[in-house]
């Protein structure tokens, strides 16, 4: 048998019912704080992610998923959607009619990296992009907006980071000064940091590896050494984070792990996943579009690791199979006919229901039923249907009474509205 190819993996039910929630919460938040949504390819020209994630990153190092196409393309398959969001708005200039845009984008990533729990070679981001303001209002709604949608989707166990990573006037000194302090701990070093000290010096200090951990501790804090314009800027996002009393952790080792940030870098982070703490991270990237051939135009991101969402969504709390409404219990050929009419004048109102065609006993159906956890059961028989009615039972009481046919449908709203409201805001909007 053909099995899926290591690292990817099938969404099925009731998962991906989850998924279809959590998505549905995600637009419904985003378009109410003025977002609109892009759709964008998978295939980008690898010169792209080498230009804005940056060559001495894990992902374009050793990650991507590249090829030479017929034509000799170097193709990769995106490993974010940053890259591409700020493609389209340079290639389409949407900088020229309105450059303050706020978009989002939801779809699968492609990182080749070791499989693991909470970590896939495709993925699933849901990712938001504002473009056009510089000011620190647009990081603190973009963090207050993540924080609303995990708890809108109830999820807890969740702690968002925050830290700045500066900008071109005080970096530089900042990587210089850390340099120095790197050089003198190269023997704790692990391999992959060394490759990277000159480079990247930043990256050592989110370093996994215990060793390269301790080295680092008393290293130098680039949040001490932000020029006034990044500490200000930093100052006024905690401001509004405390004003929404939002419950956040300033974490200095934040770097995150591409280079177009600046300033405002954030995670929300969980111990829910093991090593893969980072559910949804993102930052500023104030030069990336003029980095990429557009205008000089500020801009701040996040992405969602919509995997490792529902993990931690599923873990509090296991995702139930999406039950119809009502299902139909047909005994005789004319009560079938009668179903299957039932079953297309519910859908019409929104209401799912089913129904069985298999002419089994109603013993057998009413198993079915049971399986299928609808919460109303309409039994039909032949000499009921003459008399112009059917019996409906409520499957959480027990109860059943018979119910005239001509009022069914009128019945079964009242009954299946009255009983879904207290229940509204789980998993079915
Ligand atoms: P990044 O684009 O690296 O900032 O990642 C943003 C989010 O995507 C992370 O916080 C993770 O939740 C998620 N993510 C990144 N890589 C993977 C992966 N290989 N598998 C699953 N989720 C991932």
């Amino acid at each position: 048998m053909i099995q899926l190819i290591r690292g990817f993996k099938d969404i099925l039910q009731p998962e991906a019912s989850l998924w279809q929630h959590i998505e549905n919460e995600a637009r419904r938040l985003f378009e109410s704080h003025g977002y609109r949504e892009i759709r964008l390819p998978i295939l980008e020209k690898t010169e792209l992610f080498a230009r804005s994630i940056g060559e001495t990153t894990d992902i374009v190092e050793k990650e991507m998923y590249t090829f030479a196409d017929r034509s000799g393309d170097h193709l990769t398959l995106r490993p974010e959607a940053t890259a591409s969001v700020v493609r389209a708005y340079i290639q389409h200039k949407l900088s020229g009619t309105e450059p303050i845009r706020k978009l989002y984008t939801i779809g699968p990533m492609f990182r080749r990296e070791r499989p693991q729990k909470g970590r896939y070679r495709q993925f699933y981001q849901i990712d938001a992009e504002v473009f056009g303001i510089s000011s620190p209002y647009a990081d603190a709604q973009m963090i207050l907006m993540l924080a609303k949608l995990m708890e809108r989707l109830g999820v807890t166990g969740i702690s968002a980071h925050i830290n700045s990573l500066g900008c071109p006037e005080c970096r530089p000194l900042y990587r210089e000064n850390l340099k120095a302090f790197i050089h003198q701990h190269t023997e704790e070093l692990c391999e992959d940091c060394l490759r990277r000290k000159d480079k990247n010096p930043l990256r050592v200090l989110d370093c996994k590896n215990e060793s390269c951990r301790k080295a680092m501790t008393e290293a130098p804090e680039l949040l001490d050494q932000l020029c006034t314009a990044c500490a200000d800027h930093f100052a006024l996002v905690r401001r509004e984070l405390d004003r929404r009393n939002l419950d956040y952790k300033i974490n200095k080792r934040l770097v995150r792990g591409l280079d177009y940030y600046t300033r405002t870098a954030f995670e929300l982070q969980t111990d829910m996943l093991g090593a893969q703490s980072a559910v949804a991270g993102g930052g500023r990237y104030d030069g990336l579009v003029k980095t990429l051939g557009g205008p000089d135009i500020p801009a701040i991101g996040f992405a969602i690791g919509f995997d490792r969402l529902v993990e931690v969504i599923t873990q509090a709390k296991p995702p139930e199979t999406p039950a119809p409404s009502v299902f139909f219990i047909p005994l005789g050929e004319s009560a079938m006919e009668k179903a299957f009419d039932f079953c297309l004048q519910l859908a019409e109102k929104s209401i799912e229901a089913d129904t069985d065609y298999s002419g089994r006993s109603l013993k057998a159906l009413m198993k079915r039923a049971d399986r299928l956890a609808a919460p109303f059961v309409v039994i039909m028989g032949d000499s009921e249907l003459q008399a112009g009615e059917v019996s409906l039972k409520n499957m959480a009481t027990g109860e059943q009474r018979p119910v005239p046919l001509d009022s069914l449908v009128e019945i079964l709203s009242l009954e299946i509205s009255g009983q879904e409201a207290p229940e509204s805001g789980t998993q079915d909007p």
